[in-house]
This record gives structure tokens, sequence and C-alpha cells, in this order.
């Protein structure tokens, strides 16, 4: 079952003048963006791309990443939208793993990729967008305004987005058409995007807080909005100005627009929707959001995994409801997602109130990890995605995350393994052991440190430490302290006791 996901040609069919995109001063309406869309499409196909091939997109935000993830699915080709925050080394670490055999990348990420270009093992071909040596309009030139004539299978993968691991390497998630199909529907419907709504979208395309909640709002024909950047000021100057419905953010940059001098005093006449998650909310500052935006409030409980969201906490459970306790919850599933709690050691399903992992299962979970059998058989178990959450679903239906199994980090909604940092820690100089955890952050929810042992008779300094991370790993990956200590503490096994570790950070906090 499930549905080819093709937005564009839908609404260049009903409503073909009307805006459909927004990026700064520019708008292209529907009939325009299914052009470029289909120039960019038959342009892949006259450079010898072939269905099943990958290309990748690596940029801040640009309305040519979503135009070229819609012309993908036109030809059978796959994008693989790039974290472009990535070291050179983890970029192509990734570009490899993808197998892309033309890149696009954003004119500010070329030194970035020319510094690591010979070590590129698939990549025949980098068009430059964006800046004064654009290709990308010439790229679209070569093509032509015609239906490539490829048919696609709702099981083909149509976008894939890449996601840290608990090995270390980032892992492509595979989210096929009927994945994005079931998404949309379930958020269009939650988030009540309709036509007349006007998306924003300020989250990384590389992410499905990105590209996934764009990909809803152009569903349902809604206006979208590409933000380059996350500019605090100028979203909230934004939101009056282009008569923004629908917005989302994560928790901290929730933080970044509340501490903008004069938040108060800017039109929000037209906001409907607000949507958070990604990482835990604090609960101050949802308070702060609600008493400063007067508008519907939704919580996004996601994973990329599962294209986007699964469980939304509405507004009706933000505003005096008879359940004050529902503030901190991540709400009920989606429209066609199950969710069941577990017993992570059996995988035994457990009754409600009772604390375990949470599963779920719906067309919107992805069809696996690229080029990764094993670890998609661990993730997907009998149908049902894993989430590495702990939590519990109360008698009403309620979810509430507690805690992760998964042993990971999330700063400024940026997911970050422990492994891949330990990993670069234990090649420098001197360290014999290290050991990452996440302490609290009042900016970015939390932050690394590294806790490490050193080698008989080593010394080092935290700014060596730092800087040689910073030469090997994406910025927001890198400690931003470090300790040092005789031993780490470890279980019988061997195990590095990660909650012993980080418990004194922790302590009077959730
Ligand atoms: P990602 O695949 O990058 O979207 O990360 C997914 C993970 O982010 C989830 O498994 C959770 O650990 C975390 N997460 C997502 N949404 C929320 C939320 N609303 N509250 C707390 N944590 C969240």
């Amino acid at each position: 079952s499930g549905h080819i996901f093709d937005p564009v040609r839908h609404w260049e069919r009903s409503d073909p003048g009307r805006i459909a995109v927004r990026f700064g001063e520019r708008d292209r309406s529907w009939a325009e963006l299914a052009s470029r869309v289909r120039r960019n499409a038959t342009a892949q196909v006259a450079a010898g791309l072939e269905p099943g091939d990958r290309v990748a997109f690596v940029d801040k935000n640009h309305p040519a990443c979503l135009e070229t993830t819609l012309a993908c699915a036109l030809t059978g080709t796959v994008n693989a939208v790039v974290n472009f925050r990535l070291a050179p080394a983890e970029l192509a670490y990734v570009l490899n793993d993808s197998g892309a055999r033309v890149v696009f990348a954003g004119a500010e990420l070329l030194p970035a990729i020319e510094q690591v270009r010979d070590e590129l093992d698939t990549v025949e071909r980098v068009i430059v967008v964006g800046g004064e040596h654009d290709a990308y309009e010439e790229f679209l030139a070569s093509g032509t305004d015609t239906e490539p004539g490829h048919t696609a299978d709702p099981g083909d993968c149509f976008l894939q987005l890449y996601t840290s691991g608990t090995t270390g390497h980032p892992k492509g998630a595979m989210l096929t058409h009927r994945c994005l199909a079931a998404h949309s529907a379930a958020a269009a419907e939650a988030f009540e995007f309709t036509r007349d709504a006007v998306n924003l979208v300020a989250m990384p395309l590389f992410h499905v807080g990105g590209t996934s909640w764009a990909l809803a709002g152009m569903s349902r024909g809604c206006e979208t909005i590409v933000v380059r950047e996350v500019i605090p000021e100028e979203i909230l100057a934004q939101f009056g100005r282009d008569r923004v419905t629908h917005a989302f953010f994560v928790p901290a940059v929730f933080g970044f627009l509340l501490r903008v001098p004069g938040v108060g005093d800017h039109d929000y006449s037209s906001l409907r929707c607000l949507g958070y998650g990604g990482s835990p909310m604090p609960t101050p500052l949802l308070r702060q959001a609600l008493d400063t935006f007067p508008v519907g409030f939704y919580q996004v409980y996601g994973m990329t995994e599962a294209s986007g969201v699964f469980a939304v906490l509405g507004p009706g459970d933000h505003r005096a409801t008879g359940h004050p306790e529902r503030l901190t919850s991540a709400g009920l599933p989606v429209p066609g997602v199950e969710v069941r709690v577990t017993d992570p050691a059996t995988g035994a399903p457990v009754a409600d109130g009772e604390p375990g992992e949470f599963q779920l299962r719906g067309e919107l979970v992805m069809a696996g990890y690229w080029k990764r059998p094993r670890e998609t058989a661990e993730t997907i178990v009998d149908g049902w995605l894993r989430t590495g959450d702990a939590g519990r679903r109360d008698e009403h239906g309620y979810l509430y995350i507690e805690d992760r199994v998964k042993d990971m980090i999330i700063s400024g909604g940026e997911n970050i393994y422990p492994a891949e940092v330990e990993r670069v820690l234990v090649e420098f100089p001197g360290v014999a052991e290290a050991a990452v955890i996440g302490v609290p952050d009042e900016r970015w929810g939390e932050t690394v440190k590294a806790v490490l042992v050193l080698a008989d008779g080593a010394t080092l300094t935290e700014h060596d430490v730092v800087e040689f991370c910073r030469a090997r790993l994406a910025r927001y990956k890198c400690p931003s302290t470090v300790d040092v200590v005789e031993s780490l503490p470890r279980n019988a096994t061997g195990k590095i006791l990660k909650r012993t570790l980080r418990a004194p950070y922790w302590e009077g906090r959730q």
C-alpha cells in the first residue's frame, strides 16, 4: 500500500499561479517550481544519472535543495542531504558512504569539499549553488521542461537523511515515497496545514525538522518560506511581514527568539501553529514562549527514522486544562502510528504507567539504513522501530519521555553520539581512555564534556584537546570542557558507567 509522493505535480495542476516557495525576496509559483523540478530531473538524466543513483546536497538552507529532492523523485535518483556543519573529514565520510555521483554544494561549502576532493571515491561532478560562480541555474538550463518518464514505486527511496550512530559513524536513513506520503498526511492533519497556510522552514534541510516539515506543508499546497539560517531578530520580524502561519523550531532556537530584546513588540497576528521539539523543552522556557506568542503550541516528538514527527502534544493540552502535568508530555501518536512501551532487556511490552523503551510502527517508518542491513535489523525489530528513548505512557495514551536508552547527547537540536567524539579523543597524544557525556547548558540544553584518563606521565591542556577535536569534528560535537580523572567508573564487563559519570552534573534536574 501507500502512495507516490508528488505534491508539485498536484499543485501545479490545481493552483499554478499561487506562491509555492519564497526565499529572501524571491517567490516562485507552483508552475515555476514544477518547471524547475522537471529541468533539474532531465538535467540529471542528461548527466547520466540512473534510478537508484545518489546525489548529495551540502549547503545552508536553499530552495535548490528541495527542488533537487523533488527532482530526484521524478528520475528515481535519491538526494542525500548532508549536514553542512560537518568537518571536512566527516563530510568525506558521508559523501563516500552515500556513493553520490553528483554533489550540489553551496558556495560557502566549496572550500571544505575541495580540501577532501581527492578522498571522494564516487563524486564525478560538483555543482556550485549560489555565490559568484553559481552553476545551478546553468545545470537547470541543461535540462528541458519535460517529464523524464520514470515511474516510481511507493517503496522507492525518496530521500536520504543521515543520523549518527552508537558506532560513531553517520548512517543514511532511507525514507521512501510511502514514508513521506504517510508522514505528510499525518503531519498535515496534526498541525492543520491548510491551503492558505504560510509555512516557515528555518530548521536545517538535512534534518527531518527542515525537509519533512517543508514537504508536509507542500503536500497541502501551503506556501513554503525557506530561511537560509537562523537570525533570531529577523525571524521575529518575518512572522508579521510574510504573514507566517506555521513554524517549527528546536528548543534552543526558541531560547534565542525569546532573548531578543523587544520580543513582545512584534506582530504575531498571523501565527496559528508554533511547533517545538527534537530535544527536551525546559518547562520555564515553554511557559515563557506560551506567554509571548499568543498562538497554538504543538510539541513535536520525532525521529529521522520515522520521517519526522510521530507524536504531538496539541494546543488544547498547552493552556489551562485540568491536566497541568501534560505540559511535560510529548503527546499522543499521530494518525496511522502505533506506539508501544517495551522492557529494553526482554523486548516485551509493559503495562501503561510502567517505564520502558518507546517503539513505533506505521508507514512513516524508514525502509532501513543505506547499505547497513545489520544496523537496520537492530533498529527495526518485527516491524517496530526502536526509538532508544525511555519513558512511560499514561492511561490516556500520553507519552512521557524520561530518559534515553541510547547513549546520545542533544546540543542545540543536533544529536551527538559520544562514540564519535571518544574515537577522536583517544587519538590525542597522552590520552589513555576517554568518556564523553552531556552536561546541562543554559543555551544549548546540553553540551559536551570529555572525561579523560591520561597515560603515565602525560600532560595536556584543555585548549589543545579542544583544538584537536575542532580539526576533526563538527564544532557542535567538540567538548567545551575537559576533566582529567584517575580512572573511569566501569561495570563488571568493563563498560563505562555513563550514568555515574553524569550524575553529579544533573543533580536536582530532570
Ligand atoms: P533525530 O533523529 O535527530 O530527529 O533525533 C531523534 C531523537 O531526538 C529522539 O529519539 C529523542 O531522543 C529526541 N527528541 C525528539 N523529539 C523530542 C521531544 N519532543 N522531546 C524530547 N526529546 C526529543
